[in-house]
């Protein structure tokens, strides 16, 4: 009964003291097990708390709170912690540090709407999806005083706060978790900590007023997320010697363009398009000849228009307000609205057969002459760029005509430029807007948004380049929270070169090795003209099935088994995705235009394909000049963002959604459990596992099990005394280290010390 189990809670640490000397072992033997409550799956996957009513080495008979016994194998069980424990606000203050018994703790705490926890360093936050009374001033003000200790957002950040004056370091404050997990709403919140701590000068208002816009155009609704971000974002805030905010910097990494051209039934294009038909008054929509929503073909493809409790007119007056606070002038403002309908007309363009080779031809009506006077060009121009291409064979200039599905991917081409220039050339503007002045003496704190592992049963190149992302970050995190074990082992005299570590290296070669792996074949596969996504996927197969993180799929497909679990990816549209061309045609057309953004951005992009590739070089078709392949776009910023991340602090929140009907309240054990695996919360455990994860002063491993000495040691001091335990014990010198003030134990070790002392006492 409840005298068993306080007796037992009794044994173990007290949950006061630090959290290192709490980390105790999984592998419970059965003479354990025959006092405590335990975890049994049951046959939907959930696990269930039950009592153990008795206990063989093999079988065991089990209460469950419903009443119902059940015969179970003993092997099956999971040790439980005691109730004292429940709800603890650091998971590493667990006795048990189980699945089950995370699960459970993160259970307990949600349904209290403490949805922060900490697992050692990094901090979980699982998303309420409802207002819950954390964010107010008065929540600041006691984080700011440290007045109040339980995980929070701003726990952090006032963390990394202090640590940047402190120490002098550049911070960072990286967030991860799949889409819909509160990543971005989790950012805002840092964002909100930092302006009240280290506002004063008006740019943190400036800084806050950056979400609403990037949202407008770089978030979409998804069926996964109302509001989900279709790109990732760092943004480094800068602060003064006095620790006043002087400025940041926003760097934004792939935004999916597909998205403008087309999107899944009950998705939505990116929100800019909404607001901009609802919200728009008279004279602007006259201006540029807008009309709503239901009349764009790009907007009508998924059938869904509005978003429950959201008013699309009202955001675009928060979003035109927010565009003022940046310095973005009306005029500009006028552009950007133009180039948004220029990309809608664009959409309604239509085509007709002119020859019976099936060569088509643009349709003179509405659409093409809207999208002309919007970019500012001649509608025949427009009409010749969208039908034709110029080739050059040899040394002559040859007109091609072009399809109908060659006709709709330059008119598509052309608008998911515009609008990713756009994205790029608003960001460009915010930058300017924040920018640092000259005397930069301070420190910063960075802000990583970036999208989660994804594993869907389909997977393109979009998953491929996230899932490359997140391998490279999940590598940074292994490594700093192995550089703070090792730290603890250098402190304490251990050598930690006996301390096996394994990490993700293994994928991140099978990606990025040249000239075999992933990317390098990709992009060679991507610049032969006669390269398809099946002989791509066939040089995968031939060149890389030796290396143990790859598979070679049926048909076009491959599989790679990344930190998060295997993913299966289909190549389909790999080497179109991976080149993302813009035919030359279409950038001269937008260099000739009489507008001033079409100009800006033909020159970017004339100005990207002009740099010496330092990817392989895209000549297919004939007429286009070098780009450099997405990947390799992406890879570089990656290595810059590692760069960057590297000379920093970290701090990691990690982002969990407790169900995908962004309804409150419900937590599903298997979708969590499943993140806290993806996200590497469960690997910071195995992480501290895979060393001497069990820690115990000399002088509590001498009290603590002193008494079982069979014989008096000569010597009474603690050290001698715990030696002589392990000698008697006939613990393996491989096992255990001795630190100056503290023992190290592999996993496992102590559990025959304890076990003999629960037999004793
Ligand atoms: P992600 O960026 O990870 O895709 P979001 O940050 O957009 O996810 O969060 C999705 C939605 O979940 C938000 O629009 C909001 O409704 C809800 N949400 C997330 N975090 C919180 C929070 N801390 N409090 C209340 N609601 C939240
Ligand atoms: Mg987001």
């Amino acid at each position: 009964g409840d005298g068993e189990l306080d007796s037992v809670a009794s044994h173990l640490p007290s949950i006061s003291a630090s959290r290192r000397e709490h980390r105790w072992d999984d592998t419970t033997s059965f003479a354990a097990k025959k006092k405590l409550q335990s975890w049994i799956q049951l046959p939907n996957g959930n696990w269930e708390l039950g009592k153990i009513l008795s206990t063989s080495a093999t079988e065991s008979i089990i209460s469950l709170p419903d009443g119902k016994v059940l015969n179970v194998k003993t092997e099956s069980l999971v040790q439980a912690n005691p109730d004292i424990l429940d709800g603890v606000d650091d998971l590493m203050q667990l006795s048990y540090l189980n699945e089950p018994s995370v699960l459970y703790n993160l259970q307990y705490r949600y349904n209290q709407d403490l949805i922060y926890t900490k697992a050692g360093p990094v901090l979980v936050a699982i998303n309420p999806f409802k207002k819950v009374p954390l964010y107010e001033n008065d929540y600041i003000e006691a984080y700011k005083r440290k007045s109040i200790e339980s995980p929070h957002v701003y726990a952090i950040t006032d963390t990394a706060i202090r640590e940047m004056i402190r120490d002098e370091v550049n911070q960072s404050i990286i967030i991860s978790g799949e889409s819909g997990a509160g990543k971005t709403e989790t950012a805002k919140i840092a964002m909100q900590y930092l302006a009240a701590l280290g506002g004063g000068s008006g740019i943190e208002y400036e800084i806050l007023k950056t979400n609403p816009i990037l949202e407008a155009f770089g978030n979409a609704k998804t069926l996964r997320n109302d509001n989900s971000s279709r790109f990732g974002k760092l943004i480094e805030i800068h602060f003064s010697e006095t620790g006043k905010i002087s400025g940041a910097n926003i760097q934004t990494f792939l935004l999916e363009k597909s998205r403008v051209v087309q999107c899944t039934e009950g998705e939505r294009s990116y929100h800019i398009f909404y607001q901009l038909c609802a919200g728009a008054p008279t004279a602007l929509r006259e201006k540029i000849n807008l009309k709503s929503a239901d009349e764009y073909k790009y907007l009508r493809l998924s059938n869904c228009y509005s978003i429950g409790g959201v008013n699309d007119t009202e955001q675009f007056r928060i979003v035109v307000e927010a565009l003022d606070v940046v310095h973005i002038s009306k005029e500009d403002q006028q552009s950007v609205f133009a180039m948004l309908a220029a990309v809608l007309w664009l959409g309604n363009i239509s085509f007709t057969v002119i020859d019976n080779e099936n060569h088509v031809e643009a349709v003179t009506d509405e659409g093409l002459d809207n999208a002309a006077k919007l970019i500012g060009c001649d509608v025949g121009e427009l009409k010749l760029a969208l039908s034709t291409r110029k080739m050059r064979v040899g040394s002559d200039n040859i007109v091609q005509k072009l399809t109908l599905s060659q006709a709709i991917d330059t008119r598509d081409a052309l608008a998911k430029s515009i609008y990713a220039c756009l994205f790029e050339w608003l960001v460009e503007q915010i930058n300017k807007s924040l920018a640092v002045g000259k005397r930069r003496t301070g420190r910063s704190i960075s802000i990583l948004d970036i999208y989660g592992f994804e594993s869907f049963d389909r997977n393109s190149f979009e998953q491929f380049c996230i899932n490359y992302a997140n391998e490279r970050l999940q590598q940074h995190f292994n490594r700093h929270l192995f550089k703070l074990e090792q730290e603890e082992y250098i402190q304490d005299g251990i050598d930690w070169a006996k301390v096996d570590f394994e990490d993700n290296q293994d994928c991140l070669s099978l990606f990025e090795k040249k000239p075999l792996g992933l990317l390098s074949l990709l992009d060679e596969e991507s610049t032969f003209p006669n390269g398809t996504d099946l002989t791509f996927a066939n040089k995968l197969k031939q060149h890389l099935n030796s290396n143990s993180s790859f598979r070679g799929e049926r048909g076009k497909a491959f599989s790679v088994c990344h930190y998060a679990g295997e993913v299966m990816y289909d190549t389909t549209g790999f080497l179109e995705k991976n080149r993302d061309l813009l035919h030359l045609d279409s950038i001269q057309l937008l260099s000739s235009c009489s507008c001033r953004l079409p100009q800006i951005f033909a020159s970017s992009m004339l100005a990207q394909s002009e740099k010496p590739a330092v990817g392989p070089s895209y000549k297919s078709g004939g007429a286009d000049s070098q780009k450099l392949s997405v990947t390799t776009k992406f890879k570089g910023q990656l290595f810059q963002l590692m760069q960057r991340l590297e000379s920093t602090t970290p701090h990691f929140i990690r982002c969990i959604k407790a169900n995908n009907f962004q309804s409150p309240g419900l937590f599903e054990q298997g979708l969590v459990l499943q993140q806290l695996r993806c996200c590497g919360v469960l690997e910071v455990v195995r992480i501290s596992r895979s060393g001497f994860p069990t820690r115990m002063s000399h002088q509590k491993f001498a009290r603590r099990y002193g008494f079982l000495l069979l014989e008096n040691v000569a010597y009474q001091d603690p050290l001698s005394v715990s030696v002589a335990i392990l000698h008697q014990f006939n613990i393996l010198p491989e096992m255990y280290q001795v630190g100056y003030t503290k023992l190290f134990f592999r996993t496992g070790q102590i559990g025959v010390l304890e076990d003999t002392r629960n037999r004793t006492l």
